[in-house]
């Protein structure tokens, strides 16, 4: 059966084993946010040189999917890891730059990344829920 990638709007990537009958998936079952087959460029057939507007997207499509060729196996190797980067886009610079789970979670390298840890990590403990739990809204707001 073959192995499907998927990813969410929010940048979830999960995979999963279909048959080629079987309707794609259409919604994340993390969050429910839209979810897109992952096609990777390999798959692509290379095409003459784009003349149209359809076509150039259809390049700017690839260029996306090209990044995610190493971003994917970045992002995978981070979710084992523990950590829940924000998007698959990026995660290869950051799974070879960041040093602390903070800025893997946020998404961007620091300057100064043991500093911004112990404030996190002070957070933390203070507060009892990660820096990354969303605020709950209250009812009816
Ligand atoms: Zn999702």
């Amino acid at each position: 059966m073959p192995n499907y990638d998927y990813s969410c709007e929010q940048g979830h990537i999960f995979e999963i084993y279909q048959s080629f009958t079987e309707e794609a998936l259409t919604v994340c079952p993390e969050d429910g946010e839209k979810v897109h087959r992952i096609i990777y460029a390999a798959y692509i057939a290379s095409a003459a040189r784009p003349t149209s507007p359809g076509a150039i997207q259809a390049v700017q499509k690839n260029e996306y999917e090209k990044s995610l060729e190493k971003d994917l196996p970045a992002y995978k190797r981070l979710r084992k890891q523990g950590f829940q980067p924000k998007s698959t886009l990026g995660a290869a610079a950051l799974e070879a730059g960041a040093t602390t789970k903070f800025e893997v979670q946020s998404g961007k390298i620091s300057k100064e990344p043991k500093k911004l840890q112990q404030a996190v990590d002070m957070f933390e403990q203070t507060m009892g829920h990660s820096v990354f739990t969303p605020q709950v809204k209250p009812k009816g707001a």
